[in-house]
């Protein structure tokens, strides 16, 4: 009696166990996939989203986006940030999203003393990289151009309107709203209690939970001297952003000499700093944009120090030499896939 109860009881044990596990498996199996992409905030966007209502969900989350590419826009007239720039001298209201996005962004000129510099637009319109009219523009040209760009000139006051200082001055989000946008994205995928999804705008990538798997994703790091898609190294992550600047995104040669879109607004040039591209790994897809434009122009040996005192930032640097420098965080979690680059080995 007491044997046959034994028995019955590991029986049951086991079945509960099995059907447990087959549970979790058909879950994630029969979620079907969706995939979508569209060109917003002059990049690629592409998204992956595991659930029954996926295609709803990637259709509010590109609206979304497109919504704050018509708030931030340099280019569209009827853009907050066009109209900012245009009325230069006077003060125009803004949305809240354009004001939080602004506020980070001179959040972070602060703490990079003006490496990052959201009113750089005089110079990223001299330049004109990607425009289809880049030139490389004269030193007094430069030098012109520089002077309006000082993020301390941008004013915002309490009743939520933006003035720049100086008539000839210009804002650029640039570097900054697609971080906030892929953070408004997850926030989506959060509301509807989603568990796996995948989001990349152009280099700036969320990886939303796990894969449906429940494993890691492995998020592949661009060859810097390769198009797009091949990759020389990957990152193992869940619920996490991985945000990359690098000299390959836009640029034009002239003369053998490679003129890039991250401009240093110490020099007015092309950031020339012996990298070619920064990842960062955080939780905030907002930061890591700006951290990963900020840190592209300070550096490798000041931008890490930066990135060091920072809580649940890592990042990858790829130099100019193709050695390949990692913080410590990231040690278990990295592979390099390419024999023409180096993992350099740090002693602590
Ligand atoms: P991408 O947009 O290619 O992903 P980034 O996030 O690094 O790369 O942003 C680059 C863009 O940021 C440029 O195209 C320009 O609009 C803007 N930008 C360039 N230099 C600076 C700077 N020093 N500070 C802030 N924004 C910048
Ligand atoms: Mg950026």
């Amino acid at each position: 009696m007491q044997k046959n109860t034994f028995y019955k009881l590991i029986i049951i044990v086991l079945m509960i166990s099995l059907l447990a596990a087959g549970c979790g498996k058909n879950q994630a199996e029969e979620l079907p996939e969706y995939k979508g992409s569209d060109f917003l905030m002059d990049t690629l966007v592409q998204m992956k989203v595991y659930a029954y209502n996926g295609d709803k969900i990637i259709d509010e989350s590109l609206a979304r986006i497109r919504e704050l590419e018509n708030l931030m826009s340099v280019t569209l007239e009827e853009s907050e940030i066009y109209q900012i720039n245009q009325h230069a001298g006077k003060g125009v209201q803004v949305s809240q999203d354009t004001l939080r996005v602004l506020n980070k962004a001179l959040e972070y000129a602060e703490l990079t003393k003006g490496s990052f510099d959201p009113s750089i637009g005089p110079l990223v319109e001299l330049w004109g990289i990607g425009s289809g009219e880049e030139r490389v523009p004269t030193n007094e040209e430069i030098l012109k151009a520089k002077n309006l760009v000082d993020y301390r000139k941008v004013m915002i006051s309490p009743d939520q309107k933006v003035r720049l200082a100086q008539p000839k001055m210009r804002l650029d989000l640039g570097a900054i709203a697609k971080g906030y946008a892929a953070d408004e994205v997850s926030k989506i995928f959060a509301e509807h209690n989603i568990n796996s999804a995948f989001v990349n705008l152009g280099g700036n990538v969320l990886v939303f939970g796990n894969k449906p798997d429940g494993s890691d994703w492995k998020v592949g790091i661009q060859d810097p001297r390769e198009n797009r898609g091949n990759v020389m190294a990957a990152v193992s992550v869940s619920d996490k952003t991985i945000v990359t600047s690098g000299n390959y995104e836009r640029y034009f040669e002239k003369d053998g000499v490679i003129y890039h879109h991250i401009i240093d607004p110490a020099t007015g040039r092309p950031a020339r700093t012996g990298l070619l591209s920064v990842s960062i790994i955080s939780d905030s897809s907002f930061d890591a944009d700006a951290l990963s434009t900020s840190v592209f122009i300070m550096g490798l040996e000041a931008g890490k120090k930066l990135v060091n005192k920072l809580d649940g930032v890592e990042a990858l640097f790829i130099t100019d030499d193709l050695e390949v420098d990692i913080t410590s965080g990231l040690k278990d979690k990295f592979e390099l896939m390419s024999e023409d680059f180096v993992l350099i080995k740090d002693e602590n």
